[in-house]
């Protein structure tokens, strides 16, 4: 097949509910593509990430994968969330055309280190710069230049928050971006497995934090799909 009309994949499920952000709770189907340009400590997808799971990811055609939603959401459309690795390292543009030929909509997260073109052709954007416990650096010029190409797609930022760097990262980011939806969640640390316990306590620190702070603008979420299923794939 021609690379640069494929799309490596590493996994469609659905359709399940978006466990994140905006969409908490939506009906979706996941297309998951594979391969990322960061490499973060906590990272909960490296299935999707690094190259030693290469052999599992497929190359699909926008055609092939949108059938495949088709066949999953009984041909009814609805949101496909686009997620990774870093979904903006493949080229979707003409998946977002015909699927939305088709009725569907899309939402799409990356971290902000890679603008597309096709960026405004989606219906929400989710940016989620990584912060310092991730290892990973922002680099802001990078970062905007997503932001510029979402044109009048929905923007929204998200951070996953592990400690209180990480808080005043997410708080430092949100003071940039002031005009932008901010979502916060408590960091699931092990790549692994879920630890629900140190998941609530971390849930009511950021709560607590967030309340005394006096960032009236934020929202803390859980992990909805973490909550209800742990780190299983596919759901
Ligand atoms: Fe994993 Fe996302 Fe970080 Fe890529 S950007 S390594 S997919 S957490």
């Amino acid at each position: 097949m021609n690379g640069s009309e494929t799309i490596w994949i590493s996994e469609i499920f659905g359709p399940t509910i978006q466990g994140e952000g905006a969409f908490i709770g939506q009906p979706t189907v996941f297309v998951r593509t594979g391969g990322c340009d960061y490499r973060c400590a906590w990272c909960d997808t490296l299935y999707a990430v690094e190259d030693r799971y290469r052999k599992d990811w497929i190359e699909m055609t926008a055609e092939e994968i949108l059938a495949k939603v088709s066949k999953l959401s009984g041909g009814q459309p609805l949101m496909i969330t686009l997620s990774g690795g870093n979904p903006a390292t493949q080229s979707l543009g003409k998946m977002l055309a015909l699927g939305r030929a088709s009725g569907y909509t899309f939402a799409l997260e990356t971290q902000g280190s890679i603008a597309k073109d096709w960026f405004a052709d989606l219906d929400v954007l989710t940016i989620s710069p990584k912060p310092p416990s991730s290892g990973m650096q922002t680099n802001w010029k990078k970062l905007q230049n997503c932001l510029d190409a979402a044109g009048m797609a929905m923007v929204v930022m998200k951070f996953v928050i592990l400690n209180e760097a990480d808080y005043l990262y997410a708080r430092e980011v949100a003071r940039r971006f002031s005009k932008l939806p901010i979502y916060l969640q408590p960091c699931n640390q092990s790549t692994v497995s879920v630890e629900k316990e140190s998941l609530n306590g971390r849930m009511l620190w950021l709560v607590e934090r967030v309340l005394a702070d006096g960032w009236f603008a934020a929202r803390v979420l859980p992990q909805l799909h973490v909550m209800l299923w742990g780190n299983i794939r596919g759901v």
